[in-house]
């Protein structure tokens, strides 16, 4: 008899038994992937990828991060840390230097010592943390729909439940049907302004009515501010609810406002406790944000101003707005650097979205956003004349 007489099927696996009486499970890599990462579904903007790939020199409004490369003096600062040798891990919750400006930054913006601030591996990796350090399994969150799709996806890897509430068509904070979606089970409100997809900015009554609701409820804010210097509407700053409620865990980083998206710094504040739990969580997982890039923003970016890439994207949002008014219901973003018009009567978001792509016209279907298929997505973060022909070729294709 061979070393493995019995071959059996068993359950999609092939069992395999020796003459030593030794079973050896023979699995295919699918077998290997778990339910909570099967659990979580990329295809969205994968299929929109797929599609650029074939295209030759699109206009791309797909892009999520600013046309502008790292500046300069940061770039060097980043070279300067390397040369002088700071390449080795940093203490866990980032460099003291980084931390203490930082502290001091937030705490006047809030208006109160912010406490221990966290380095973070960017944004998403604060967004993991603050989630996992704070959500048990069938625990819910609320989210603005649309939303930034991350919030979703990192809801279920952690058991949780993501409870969506819609703000069509206006994009504004309705307070009256959040409260709705509130179950014994809600321990958070996911805000996100300046916003991703819709450009929507929280005014200082939405932000007023959403702490009083998370007060009143007991929920713990999360608030993504990753686009705060891309305000048009006003120079700022970002009317934050960290201002007005202590249970928040405010989000910031680098990534946009200093093109640093590769570099993977940002940083988290909040009450103590969770601060800790998130700090005692990225030794295990982030470890740290990437040393030479801590000492770059400590040392260059976060004393370069904001203001020219303000003024700069503000010229785009209104070239956008006022070209993509003319024919779409849209509303007018207040930052950050996408519009989120409405696809025209009679389309689908994806269906337009397909007609844009075959006209050489890169966007993104709002589904990736939103339970809903009705709107689609543009980044305008790209150079003026891209966006004069990606307009007129968008206004072109409504019926
Ligand atoms: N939050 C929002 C709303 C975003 O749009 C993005 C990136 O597109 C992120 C967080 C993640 O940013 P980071 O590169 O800092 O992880």
């Amino acid at each position: 008899m061979g070393r493995f007489a019995v071959v059996r099927i068993c359950r999609g696996r092939r069992l395999a038994t020796s003459n030593r009486q030794l079973a050896i499970f023979m699995r295919s890599p699918e077998d290997y992937i778990s339910k909570r990462a099967q659990g979580v579904d990329a295809s969205g903007i994968r299929k929109v990828f797929d599609l650029a790939a074939k295209m030759k020199d699109p206009i791309n409004f797909s892009i999520g991060q600013p046309d502008y490369d790292v500046p300069e003096a940061v770039k060097i600062a980043a070279i300067d840390a390397i040369r002088a040798g700071n390449n080795r891990y940093t203490q866990t919750q980032g460099i003291a230097s980084l931390r203490e400006r930082l502290r001091k930054e937030m705490s006047r913006e809030l208006g109160r010592d912010v406490g221990e601030m966290l380095i973070t591996s960017a944004v998403s990796g604060g967004l993991l943390l603050a989630i996992m350090a704070t959500v048990d399994p069938g625990d819910e969150a609320i989210l603005i729909e649309p939303y930034f799709v991350m919030y979703k996806h990192l809801m279920t890897l952690v058991g949780g439940k993501a409870v969506p509430v819609e703000s069509y068509p206006d994009f504004r904070f309705h307070a009256d049907r959040i409260e709705k979606a509130i179950t014994p089970r809600t321990k958070l409100l996911i805000l996100n302004s300046p916003n991703n997809p819709t450009g929507a900015v929280m005014s200082e009554a939405e932000v007023r009515a959403a702490t009083d609701l998370a007060r009143k409820h007991n929920l713990l804010i999360i608030s993504d501010e990753i686009y705060e210097p891309f305000l048009y509407d006003s120079n700022g700053p970002l009317f934050s609810p960290g201002k007005l409620y202590e249970n928040t865990v405010v989000l910031r980083g680098f990534s946009k406002s200093h093109a640093m998206t590769g570099w993977r710094v940002g940083y988290a504040c909040g009450p103590e406790a969770i601060i800790s739990q998130m700090t005692k969580l990225q030794q295990y997982t982030f470890v740290c944000s990437p040393a030479p890039f801590q000492y770059a923003a400590v040392n260059a970016a976060i004393d370069l101003p904001t203001t020219q890439a303000r003024e700069d994207y503000r010229r785009k949002r209104d070239r956008v707005y006022d070209a993509l008014s003319k024919k779409f219901e849209v509303e007018k973003p207040g930052g950050a650097f996408y519009i989120f018009p409405k696809a025209p009567k009679g389309m689908t978001g994806t269906q337009f979205v397909a007609k844009a792509i075959e006209n050489n016209v890169l966007v993104i279907p709002g589904n990736v956003f939103s339970e809903r298929d009705t709107h689609f997505r543009i980044s305008y973060a790209t150079t003026d004349d891209k966006i004069a022909q990606g307009c007129e070729i968008l206004c072109r294709l409504v019926p």
